[in-house]
Protein backbone atom coordinates (compact mmCIF):
# COMPACT_ATOMS: atom_id res chain seq x y z
CA UNK A 1 0.00 0.00 0.00
CA UNK A 2 0.94 3.29 -0.97
CA UNK A 3 1.48 5.22 2.72
CA UNK A 4 2.37 8.50 2.07
CA UNK A 5 2.79 9.36 6.00
CA UNK A 6 5.96 10.66 7.46
CA UNK A 7 7.81 7.55 8.19
CA UNK A 8 11.27 6.56 10.08
CA UNK A 9 12.35 4.56 6.58
CA UNK A 10 14.87 6.61 4.92
CA UNK A 11 13.77 5.00 2.02
CA UNK A 12 10.13 5.69 2.28
CA UNK A 13 10.95 8.81 3.41
CA UNK A 14 11.67 9.78 -0.48
CA UNK A 15 7.93 9.82 -0.90
CA UNK A 16 7.58 12.84 1.29
CA UNK A 17 9.86 14.54 -1.07
CA UNK A 18 6.96 14.16 -3.62
CA UNK A 19 4.60 15.89 -1.03
CA UNK A 20 1.04 15.07 -0.35
CA UNK A 21 -1.72 16.37 1.42
CA UNK A 22 -3.71 13.99 3.34
CA UNK A 23 -7.40 14.80 3.95
CA UNK A 24 -9.35 14.81 6.92
CA UNK A 25 -12.26 12.27 6.54
CA UNK A 26 -15.08 14.96 6.35
CA UNK A 27 -13.04 16.96 3.69
CA UNK A 28 -12.84 13.52 1.55
CA UNK A 29 -16.49 12.87 2.13
CA UNK A 30 -17.13 16.45 0.93
CA UNK A 31 -15.08 16.27 -2.20
CA UNK A 32 -16.80 12.31 -2.70
CA UNK A 33 -20.38 14.37 -2.33
CA UNK A 34 -19.08 16.85 -4.89
CA UNK A 35 -18.95 13.99 -7.31
CA UNK A 36 -22.17 11.94 -6.48
CA UNK A 37 -20.68 9.47 -4.25
CA UNK A 38 -23.05 8.60 -1.59
CA UNK A 39 -22.41 9.72 1.64
CA UNK A 40 -24.55 10.15 4.99
CA UNK A 41 -25.35 13.79 6.08
CA UNK A 42 -23.24 15.25 8.91
CA UNK A 43 -21.81 18.54 10.50
CA UNK A 44 -18.49 19.40 12.07
CA UNK A 45 -18.52 20.26 15.70
CA UNK A 46 -15.50 21.82 17.43
CA UNK A 47 -16.87 21.78 20.95
CA UNK A 48 -19.15 19.59 22.99
CA UNK A 49 -22.39 21.99 22.28
CA UNK A 50 -21.58 22.30 18.61
CA UNK A 51 -22.30 18.03 18.64
CA UNK A 52 -25.54 18.72 20.08
CA UNK A 53 -26.66 21.11 18.04
CA UNK A 54 -25.72 18.61 15.18
CA UNK A 55 -27.12 16.03 16.70
CA UNK A 56 -30.24 18.01 16.78
CA UNK A 57 -29.93 19.30 13.32
CA UNK A 58 -29.32 15.81 12.28
CA UNK A 59 -31.56 13.74 14.13
CA UNK A 60 -30.84 11.14 16.09
CA UNK A 61 -29.19 8.46 16.02
CA UNK A 62 -25.92 9.91 14.93
CA UNK A 63 -22.12 8.77 15.22
CA UNK A 64 -19.35 10.98 16.69
CA UNK A 65 -16.11 10.40 14.72
CA UNK A 66 -13.10 11.74 15.71
CA UNK A 67 -11.59 13.86 13.19
CA UNK A 68 -7.50 12.89 12.86
CA UNK A 69 -5.00 11.87 10.16
CA UNK A 70 -4.36 8.44 11.00
CA UNK A 71 -7.32 5.29 10.51
CA UNK A 72 -7.99 2.76 13.38
CA UNK A 73 -9.91 5.38 15.68
CA UNK A 74 -12.88 2.71 15.95
CA UNK A 75 -10.04 0.77 17.66
CA UNK A 76 -8.98 4.00 19.53
CA UNK A 77 -12.12 5.07 21.07
CA UNK A 78 -12.82 7.79 18.48
CA UNK A 79 -16.02 6.69 17.02
CA UNK A 80 -18.86 5.89 18.94
CA UNK A 81 -22.92 6.25 18.62
CA UNK A 82 -25.41 8.19 20.65
CA UNK A 83 -28.90 7.50 20.44
CA UNK A 84 -29.82 11.38 21.56
CA UNK A 85 -28.33 14.29 21.52
CA UNK A 86 -27.42 14.57 25.02
CA UNK A 87 -25.27 11.18 24.26
CA UNK A 88 -23.36 12.90 21.16
CA UNK A 89 -22.56 16.11 23.59
CA UNK A 90 -21.23 13.62 26.21
CA UNK A 91 -19.58 11.16 23.31
CA UNK A 92 -17.65 14.61 22.23
CA UNK A 93 -16.77 15.58 25.52
CA UNK A 94 -14.80 11.94 25.83
CA UNK A 95 -13.24 11.91 22.27
CA UNK A 96 -12.17 15.54 21.99
CA UNK A 97 -8.46 16.04 22.94
CA UNK A 98 -8.18 12.28 22.93
CA UNK A 99 -4.67 11.08 21.64
CA UNK A 100 -5.00 8.49 19.02
CA UNK A 101 -2.06 7.37 17.82
CA UNK A 102 -0.16 10.16 18.55
CA UNK A 103 -2.79 12.78 17.21
CA UNK A 104 -4.84 14.98 19.11
CA UNK A 105 -8.73 15.35 18.69
CA UNK A 106 -9.58 18.77 18.09
CA UNK A 107 -12.34 18.44 15.74
CA UNK A 108 -15.02 15.93 15.29
CA UNK A 109 -17.58 14.77 12.43
CA UNK A 110 -21.20 14.27 13.64
CA UNK A 111 -22.66 12.24 11.04
CA UNK A 112 -26.68 10.40 10.56
CA UNK A 113 -25.62 6.71 12.06
CA UNK A 114 -26.21 3.95 8.89
CA UNK A 115 -27.29 0.80 9.36
CA UNK A 116 -25.24 -2.02 8.35
CA UNK A 117 -25.72 -4.59 6.13
CA UNK A 118 -22.15 -5.32 4.69
CA UNK A 119 -18.64 -3.86 4.93
CA UNK A 120 -17.02 -3.53 2.06
CA UNK A 121 -13.82 -2.17 0.86
CA UNK A 122 -12.84 0.13 -2.48
CA UNK A 123 -9.96 2.05 -3.35
CA UNK A 124 -8.03 4.10 -5.93
CA UNK A 125 -4.19 4.68 -5.53
CA UNK A 126 -1.31 5.77 -8.16
CA UNK A 127 0.59 2.95 -8.77
CA UNK A 128 4.11 4.06 -9.24
CA UNK A 129 5.38 0.81 -10.59
CA UNK A 130 3.20 0.27 -13.16
CA UNK A 131 2.17 4.28 -13.49
CA UNK A 132 -0.84 3.28 -13.63
CA UNK A 133 -3.55 4.46 -11.47
CA UNK A 134 -4.81 0.74 -9.37
CA UNK A 135 -8.31 0.08 -8.11
CA UNK A 136 -8.64 -2.29 -5.13
CA UNK A 137 -12.24 -3.33 -4.25
CA UNK A 138 -13.22 -6.82 -2.07
CA UNK A 139 -16.19 -7.49 -0.04
CA UNK A 140 -13.92 -8.50 2.72
CA UNK A 141 -14.17 -4.82 4.24
CA UNK A 142 -13.89 -2.81 7.28
CA UNK A 143 -10.66 -4.33 8.92
CA UNK A 144 -7.58 -2.94 7.31
CA UNK A 145 -6.31 -3.83 3.87
CA UNK A 146 -2.74 -4.65 4.81
CA UNK A 147 -4.66 -7.54 6.60
CA UNK A 148 -7.03 -8.80 3.65
CA UNK A 149 -4.42 -8.61 1.31
CA UNK A 150 -1.91 -10.90 4.25
CA UNK A 151 -5.13 -13.13 4.82
CA UNK A 152 -7.04 -13.37 1.79
CA UNK A 153 -5.19 -12.11 -1.08
CA UNK A 154 -7.44 -13.94 -2.93
CA UNK A 155 -10.37 -11.55 -2.20
CA UNK A 156 -8.99 -8.80 -2.85
CA UNK A 157 -9.43 -7.70 -6.82
CA UNK A 158 -7.04 -5.74 -8.51
CA UNK A 159 -7.56 -3.78 -11.71
CA UNK A 160 -5.00 -1.19 -13.47
CA UNK A 161 -6.55 2.24 -15.44
CA UNK A 162 -4.65 3.36 -18.24
CA UNK A 163 -4.41 7.03 -17.52
CA UNK A 164 -4.30 8.23 -21.30
CA UNK A 165 -7.18 5.94 -21.87
CA UNK A 166 -9.36 6.24 -19.12
CA UNK A 167 -12.03 4.51 -16.75
CA UNK A 168 -13.99 2.21 -18.85
CA UNK A 169 -17.64 1.27 -17.76
CA UNK A 170 -16.52 -2.93 -18.22
CA UNK A 171 -13.77 -2.34 -15.25
CA UNK A 172 -16.31 -1.46 -12.75
CA UNK A 173 -18.54 -4.24 -13.58
CA UNK A 174 -15.32 -6.81 -13.79
CA UNK A 175 -13.88 -5.26 -9.69
CA UNK A 176 -18.17 -6.15 -9.26
CA UNK A 177 -18.28 -9.63 -10.16
CA UNK A 178 -14.75 -10.83 -9.84
CA UNK A 179 -15.19 -9.83 -5.96
CA UNK A 180 -18.62 -11.88 -6.12
CA UNK A 181 -21.25 -9.01 -5.74
CA UNK A 182 -24.13 -10.89 -6.61
CA UNK A 183 -27.24 -8.45 -6.35
CA UNK A 184 -27.68 -6.58 -9.71
CA UNK A 185 -28.99 -3.58 -7.73
CA UNK A 186 -26.17 -3.52 -5.44
CA UNK A 187 -24.00 -3.96 -8.64
CA UNK A 188 -25.03 -1.14 -10.18
CA UNK A 189 -24.44 1.22 -7.50
CA UNK A 190 -21.40 -0.08 -7.04
CA UNK A 191 -20.37 0.29 -10.26
CA UNK A 192 -21.41 3.71 -10.64
CA UNK A 193 -19.62 4.47 -7.35
CA UNK A 194 -16.36 3.03 -9.30
CA UNK A 195 -16.78 5.49 -12.41
CA UNK A 196 -17.22 8.41 -9.51
CA UNK A 197 -14.01 7.74 -7.86
CA UNK A 198 -12.06 7.45 -10.87
CA UNK A 199 -13.38 11.08 -12.10
CA UNK A 200 -12.99 12.55 -8.36
CA UNK A 201 -9.25 11.15 -8.19
CA UNK A 202 -8.13 12.63 -11.64
CA UNK A 203 -10.01 15.96 -10.89
CA UNK A 204 -8.67 16.16 -8.14
CA UNK A 205 -5.13 15.49 -8.99
CA UNK A 206 -5.27 12.29 -6.05
CA UNK A 207 -2.84 9.64 -5.01
CA UNK A 208 -5.27 7.78 -3.05
CA UNK A 209 -8.86 7.37 -2.29
CA UNK A 210 -9.71 4.71 -0.13
CA UNK A 211 -13.74 4.13 1.30
CA UNK A 212 -13.63 1.71 4.24
CA UNK A 213 -16.34 0.75 4.83
CA UNK A 214 -18.14 0.74 1.70
CA UNK A 215 -21.27 0.22 3.37
CA UNK A 216 -24.69 -1.79 1.84
CA UNK A 217 -27.59 -1.10 4.38
CA UNK A 218 -30.11 -3.31 4.92
CA UNK A 219 -32.34 -1.18 2.35
CA UNK A 220 -29.64 -2.27 0.01
CA UNK A 221 -28.41 1.34 -0.56
CA UNK A 222 -24.51 1.59 -1.06
CA UNK A 223 -22.47 4.08 0.84
CA UNK A 224 -19.26 5.57 1.57
CA UNK A 225 -18.65 5.25 5.35
CA UNK A 226 -15.25 6.86 5.48
CA UNK A 227 -13.03 8.54 3.42
CA UNK A 228 -9.13 8.64 3.24
CA UNK A 229 -8.26 11.01 0.79
CA UNK A 230 -4.92 12.19 -0.57
CA UNK A 231 -3.82 14.98 -2.63
CA UNK A 232 -0.46 15.49 -5.00
CA UNK A 233 0.89 18.45 -3.52
CA UNK A 234 2.36 19.49 -6.70
CA UNK A 235 -0.88 19.85 -8.15
CA UNK A 236 -2.62 22.20 -5.48
CA UNK A 237 -1.70 25.28 -7.33
CA UNK A 238 -4.54 24.06 -9.54
CA UNK A 239 -6.90 23.53 -7.10
CA UNK A 240 -6.59 26.36 -4.40
CA UNK A 241 -9.92 25.30 -2.45
CA UNK A 242 -8.54 22.18 -2.08
CA UNK A 243 -4.89 23.31 -0.80
CA UNK A 244 -6.51 25.82 1.80
CA UNK A 245 -7.47 22.77 3.48
CA UNK A 246 -4.05 22.09 4.66
CA UNK A 247 -4.42 22.29 8.64
CA UNK A 248 -0.91 23.83 10.03
CA UNK A 249 -1.97 22.21 13.67
CA UNK A 250 -1.48 18.38 12.01
CA UNK A 251 2.08 19.30 11.12
CA UNK A 252 5.12 18.56 13.52
CA UNK A 253 5.74 21.62 15.01
CA UNK A 254 9.62 22.24 13.27
CA UNK A 255 7.91 20.92 10.03
CA UNK A 256 5.82 23.69 10.26
CA UNK A 257 8.37 26.09 10.68
CA UNK A 258 10.15 24.70 8.14
CA UNK A 259 7.33 25.38 5.78
CA UNK A 260 6.55 28.92 6.95
CA UNK A 261 10.61 29.32 6.18
CA UNK A 262 10.37 27.90 2.50
CA UNK A 263 12.54 24.76 3.11
CA UNK A 264 11.77 21.18 2.95
CA UNK A 265 12.47 19.27 5.67
CA UNK A 266 11.56 16.32 7.31
CA UNK A 267 11.54 14.38 10.53
CA UNK A 268 13.44 11.25 11.10
CA UNK A 269 14.53 8.84 14.02
CA UNK A 270 18.38 9.44 14.39
CA UNK A 271 20.84 11.32 15.49
CA UNK A 272 22.47 13.06 12.34
CA UNK A 273 21.07 15.99 10.64
CA UNK A 274 21.32 16.13 7.09
CA UNK A 275 21.60 18.92 4.85
CA UNK A 276 21.53 18.77 0.92
CA UNK A 277 20.89 21.04 -2.13
CA UNK A 278 17.99 19.26 -4.33
CA UNK A 279 15.81 16.10 -3.76
CA UNK A 280 18.16 13.78 -5.31
CA UNK A 281 21.51 14.59 -3.33
CA UNK A 282 19.67 15.05 -0.52
CA UNK A 283 18.00 11.18 -0.15
CA UNK A 284 21.54 9.77 -1.24
CA UNK A 285 23.02 12.05 1.84
CA UNK A 286 20.36 10.27 4.28
CA UNK A 287 21.29 6.84 2.70
CA UNK A 288 25.06 7.19 2.85
CA UNK A 289 24.41 8.35 6.57
CA UNK A 290 23.01 4.96 6.83
CA UNK A 291 25.43 2.98 4.88
CA UNK A 292 28.17 4.08 7.41
CA UNK A 293 26.57 2.80 10.31
CA UNK A 294 24.57 6.07 11.63
CA UNK A 295 21.48 7.18 11.53
CA UNK A 296 19.67 10.24 10.26
CA UNK A 297 18.01 12.92 12.73
CA UNK A 298 16.12 14.41 9.71
CA UNK A 299 16.75 15.35 6.35
CA UNK A 300 16.43 19.18 5.03
CA UNK A 301 16.26 20.20 1.30
CA UNK A 302 17.76 23.49 0.25
CA UNK A 303 16.63 23.34 -2.86
CA UNK A 304 18.14 24.80 -6.21
CA UNK A 305 18.59 28.09 -5.02
CA UNK A 306 20.60 27.73 -1.65
CA UNK A 307 21.49 31.10 -0.70
CA UNK A 308 23.24 32.88 2.36
CA UNK A 309 19.75 33.36 3.97
CA UNK A 310 18.37 29.97 2.76
CA UNK A 311 21.28 27.72 4.83
CA UNK A 312 20.59 30.24 7.74
CA UNK A 313 17.00 28.89 7.86
CA UNK A 314 17.74 25.84 7.26
CA UNK A 315 19.73 25.32 9.86
CA UNK A 316 18.15 26.67 11.99
CA UNK A 317 15.26 24.27 11.34
CA UNK A 318 17.62 21.39 11.64
CA UNK A 319 19.43 22.65 15.10
CA UNK A 320 15.72 23.07 16.59
CA UNK A 321 15.61 19.46 16.68
CA UNK A 322 16.80 18.44 19.94
CA UNK A 323 17.76 14.89 18.83
CA UNK A 324 20.76 16.17 16.86
CA UNK A 325 23.66 15.38 17.71
CA UNK A 326 25.96 16.28 14.82
CA UNK A 327 25.03 18.09 11.19
CA UNK A 328 25.98 16.29 7.74
CA UNK A 329 25.82 19.44 5.50
CA UNK A 330 26.23 18.06 1.70
CA UNK A 331 26.55 20.52 -1.50
CA UNK A 332 26.90 19.76 -4.80
CA UNK A 333 27.58 23.12 -6.60
CA UNK A 334 25.42 23.87 -10.16
CA UNK A 335 23.07 26.78 -10.08
CA UNK A 336 24.01 27.48 -5.89
CA UNK A 337 27.12 28.75 -5.82
CA UNK A 338 29.72 27.06 -2.90
CA UNK A 339 31.32 30.12 -1.92
CA UNK A 340 27.52 31.47 -1.23
CA UNK A 341 26.88 28.27 0.86
CA UNK A 342 29.82 28.53 2.81
CA UNK A 343 28.95 32.58 3.97
CA UNK A 344 25.27 31.14 5.00
CA UNK A 345 27.31 28.11 7.27
CA UNK A 346 29.71 31.54 8.51
CA UNK A 347 26.47 33.64 8.96
CA UNK A 348 24.50 30.78 10.67
CA UNK A 349 27.21 30.26 13.14
CA UNK A 350 27.88 33.97 13.96
CA UNK A 351 24.55 34.89 14.53
CA UNK A 352 23.23 31.40 16.16
CA UNK A 353 26.14 29.79 18.11
CA UNK A 354 25.71 26.09 16.97
CA UNK A 355 27.25 23.94 19.17
CA UNK A 356 26.78 20.79 17.16
CA UNK A 357 29.65 19.10 15.39
CA UNK A 358 29.07 20.93 11.25
CA UNK A 359 30.52 18.18 8.58
CA UNK A 360 30.57 20.41 5.23
CA UNK A 361 31.63 18.77 2.13
CA UNK A 362 31.52 21.52 -1.21
CA UNK A 363 31.86 20.36 -4.78
CA UNK A 364 30.82 22.07 -7.82
CA UNK A 365 30.31 25.50 -8.64
CA UNK A 366 33.48 27.56 -6.56
CA UNK A 367 34.02 24.97 -4.53
CA UNK A 368 37.13 26.03 -3.75
CA UNK A 369 36.39 29.48 -2.85
CA UNK A 370 33.57 27.60 -0.48
CA UNK A 371 36.13 25.69 1.48
CA UNK A 372 38.96 28.76 1.45
CA UNK A 373 36.28 30.77 2.95
CA UNK A 374 35.43 27.82 5.79
CA UNK A 375 39.16 27.16 6.15
CA UNK A 376 40.12 30.79 6.77
CA UNK A 377 37.30 31.51 9.78
CA UNK A 378 38.33 28.09 11.16
CA UNK A 379 35.10 28.17 13.44
CA UNK A 380 36.22 25.09 15.85
CA UNK A 381 33.09 23.17 15.00
CA UNK A 382 33.24 23.03 11.61
CA UNK A 383 35.38 20.06 9.91
CA UNK A 384 35.75 20.21 6.24
CA UNK A 385 35.59 16.78 4.04
CA UNK A 386 36.42 16.12 0.55
CA UNK A 387 33.97 13.62 -0.25
CA UNK A 388 30.58 12.92 0.22
CA UNK A 389 31.29 8.93 1.99
CA UNK A 390 34.22 10.79 3.86
CA UNK A 391 31.84 13.37 5.47
CA UNK A 392 29.22 11.27 6.14
CA UNK A 393 31.96 9.15 8.14
CA UNK A 394 32.56 11.83 9.68
CA UNK A 395 29.28 13.19 11.01
CA UNK A 396 28.77 9.92 12.46
CA UNK A 397 31.57 9.66 14.38
CA UNK A 398 30.98 12.72 15.93
CA UNK A 399 27.51 12.09 16.64
CA UNK A 400 28.62 8.92 18.53
P1 LIG B 1 -11.62 3.94 11.13
O1 LIG B 1 -11.68 3.01 12.29
O2 LIG B 1 -10.70 5.09 11.40
O3 LIG B 1 -11.32 3.27 9.84
O4 LIG B 1 -13.10 4.61 11.01
P2 LIG B 1 -14.40 4.18 10.16
O5 LIG B 1 -15.08 5.43 9.77
O6 LIG B 1 -14.04 3.25 9.07
O7 LIG B 1 -15.29 3.44 11.23
C1 LIG B 1 -14.88 2.26 11.85
C2 LIG B 1 -16.07 1.36 12.06
O8 LIG B 1 -17.04 1.99 12.87
C3 LIG B 1 -16.79 1.01 10.76
O9 LIG B 1 -16.18 -0.05 10.10
C4 LIG B 1 -18.16 0.64 11.29
O10 LIG B 1 -18.18 -0.71 11.69
C5 LIG B 1 -18.33 1.54 12.51
N1 LIG B 1 -19.18 2.67 12.14
C6 LIG B 1 -18.84 3.87 11.67
N2 LIG B 1 -19.90 4.62 11.35
C7 LIG B 1 -20.98 3.87 11.63
C8 LIG B 1 -22.40 4.07 11.49
O11 LIG B 1 -22.91 5.08 11.03
N3 LIG B 1 -23.19 3.02 11.90
C9 LIG B 1 -22.70 1.88 12.39
N4 LIG B 1 -23.53 0.92 12.73
N5 LIG B 1 -21.39 1.63 12.51
C10 LIG B 1 -20.54 2.63 12.14
MN1 LIG C 1 -12.17 3.14 7.98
Amino acid sequence: MPSLKRTHNPHQASSTLARALDLYEYQGKQLFERYGIPVSEGRLALTPAEAVEAARELGCPVVVKAQVLTGGRGKAGGIKLATTPEEAEAHAEAILGLDIRGHMVNKVWVERASEIEREYYLSLAFDRGAKKPLFMFTTEGGVDIEEIAATKPEALVRLHVDPLEGHHAWQARRLVYEAGVSDPAEQKQIAAIVGKLYEAFVACDAMLCEVNPLIVTPAGEVRALDSKFTVDDNALFRHPEIAELRDAADLDPLERKAREKGVTYVKLDGEVGVLGNGAGLTMSSVDVVTFVGGRPANFCDLGGGGDAQGVVDALEVITSDEQVRSIFFNIFGGITRCDEVARGILQALGQMGIEDPIVVRLDGTNAEEGRQLLTDAAPPNLHVEATMLDGARRAVELAA
